[in-house]
Order: structure tokens, then C-alpha cells, then sequence
């Protein structure tokens, strides 16, 4: 029997790797494998070395491991320990600050830059991989572990600790650089803060809004003109298990934007919603 042509756009086999055999004997045509963390990257690489006719891989940092991650804006002192460092970076990052006692608890994280190597490496090694799973999230807070290693999924309820929205941004734009760099799709997990989104995209848009059609018509060279020089957007975005409002769509759909934006749905996150066939609705409307 022949493979459906059905794509998984989004799937997390990092949480559980032992499902990789599922993927592999399933009749789904490809599977895009996301990374949430700096430490689950090696086994998205390797799953698409392994598979590479099944599994597109994804490399990012989900909002809710970028506290793993110092950024220089932080401006920490590189001449203090390994663990002055760790604990100024929670102290900058975390909102409330948590005691010491909690801090103290929590992984050593990596520099930025030790990490975008990595992940250009990983780039580069795979060249149809996209980026992701990035974002921003307003309401996530960090658990109360035990966070066991670095590398492992901490555990236990959620702590009252949020990470500001500063470093999100940071950790976000950071990945969004590097995507409009290489020209990789990016899949954009967004959580109560669309409207930030937004404005975080039309920064990067401004300057190249898709011409009135009139306009195109006068200058039938508008596209090349448009595709020369490099951009500062990629131009796939997937924003997935959207969440946002109707109007949104509507402004993320708009005939201007330069990037191509695609909304995908999830039953455990989407189905349960209030409002959620009033959203699909929106999409029977537009040609989105
Ligand atoms: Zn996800």
C-alpha cells in the first residue's frame, strides 16, 4: 500500500522518543519534527539523518525553554564564575524573582551564541529544515521542578515564575534573524500575545509590503526588484495551533504582507476552545 499524502506539520517526538518507530511504519507521508530545547536538537538531527524520507526536521526554541538560554543584552560579566553567571541571568529573566533557594535549583544555561553555532551548524547539515518551535508566551510559567539535567524535561507543578517578555522577544528575534538569513519556513507558537506578534512581523515587513495591483500592473519588474538583496523576514510562517482572534487572521492575511503566513489547528488545543468555529468561520471567508 502506498503512503497518504498527509504531512504532520507539527509534531513533538522529543517528548517521546520511543514513538519514533510509530512515525517510521506509519503510512503519514512526512512528519516535521519540532525542537523545543538546546538538548533535544541532536535527536531531531539525527532522527532526519536516520529518516530523511519521512521526517523534516525543525530547530528552535520554544518560549517555554528560553530561560535555558543568557542573552548578551543581559550584559553579564564573563569574568564571574559559572554559577554568578546562572543565577544573574535568572535574576534578570524571571518576574517575580524567585527566592535563591529556587534559582539555585535551576539548569546552568548556555550562552546565546555558543547556541545560534549550533543551531547554524544544524541548519546547514539539514537544508530543508525549518525553525521552530519558536515564540512567545504570555501565560506559561516555569516549572517548580525537579529539573534533573539540562537536557532532560523538568518536572512538577508550575511555579509562580513567568519569563519576561523581553527575554521571550529576544530568544524569538534572535531565531527570526537567522530564518530570514537562510530563508527557512519558521513555526511560531503564540500565546496571549498576537498583538505583539504582529508588531514584532510589520518591523520586519516595513519596506516591503506587496504592491497594490495596480501598482504591479504599472511595474510588471516589481517582483524581481522585490527578490533582490537578502530580507529580513522569511517568507513561510506558520503560526501553529493558532489561537488568536478572528480579527487577527484578518490583519496576519493581509493582501500586503510579504511572507506567505499558514495557520494550522491542533484537536488538543484548538477543539476544546470557546469560539473555535467562529475562527474557522473566518477562514471560509478569506482565501487563506
Ligand atoms: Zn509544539
Amino acid at each position: 500500500m502506498s503512503a497518504i499524502s498527509i504531512t504532520d506539520v507539527h509534531c513533538h517526538l522529543t517528548d517521546t522518543p520511543s514513538e519514533l518507530n510509530l512515525v517510521k511504519e506509519s503510512q503519514i507521508h512526512k512528519c516535521i519534527v519540532m525542537s523545543t530545547r538546546p538538548f533535544d536538537q541532536s535527536f531531531v538531527d539525527q532522527a532526519a539523518s536516520d529518516f530523511p524520507d519521512k521526517i523534516i526536521p525543525s530547530f528552535g526554541i520554544h518560549p517555554w525553554f528560553s530561560y535555558l538560554l543568557i542573552s548578551d543584552k543581559e550584559g553579564i560579566a564573563v569574568d564571574i564564575s559559572a554559577e554568578e553567571q546562572k543565577m544573574q541571568h535568572y535574576q534578570n529573566i524571571l518576574h517575580p524573582v524567585p527566592p535563591i533557594e529556587f534559582m539555585e535549583k535551576l539548569p546552568e544555561p548556555i550562552h546565546m551564541n555558543v547556541y545560534l553555532e549550533r543551531l547554524r551548524h544544524f541548519l546547514y547539515k539539514h537544508p530543508n529544515a525549518l525553525i521552530g518551535e519558536i515564540g512567545l508566551d504570555k501565560s506559561f510559567r516555569i516549572p517548580s521542578g525537579p529539573y534533573n539535567s539540562r537536557s532532560s524535561l523538568p518536572q512538577g507543578p508550575l511555579s509562580p515564575y513567568y519569563v519576561n517578555m523581553e527575554h521571550q522577544i529576544e530568544v524569538f528575534e534572535q531565531h527570526m534573524n537567522l530564518a530570514a538569513e537562510l530563508q527557512r519556513p519558521v513555526s511560531i507558537h503564540c500565546v496571549q500575545t498576537y498583538d505583539l506578534l504582529l508588531t514584532l512581523l510589520k518591523a520586519r515587513w516595513e519596506g516591503h509590503w506587496v504592491p497594490s495591483l495596480r501598482k504591479q500592473r504599472e511595474n510588471p519588474l516589481w517582483m524581481e526588484a522585490y527578490q533582490q538583496g537578502p530580507l529580513p523576514f522569511p517568507l513561510r510562517i506558520c503560526l501553529h495551533s493558532y489561537s488568536g482572534s478572528p480579527e487577527q487572521v484578518e490583519q496576519f492575511t493581509d493582501r500586503k504582507i510579504p511572507s506567505r503566513v499558514y495557520f494550522s489547528f491542533s484537536e488538543g488545543i484548538n477543539s476544546r476552545s470557546k469560539g473555535f468555529t467562529a475562527l474557522l468561520s473566518v477562514f471560509q471567508r478569506t482565501d487563506c
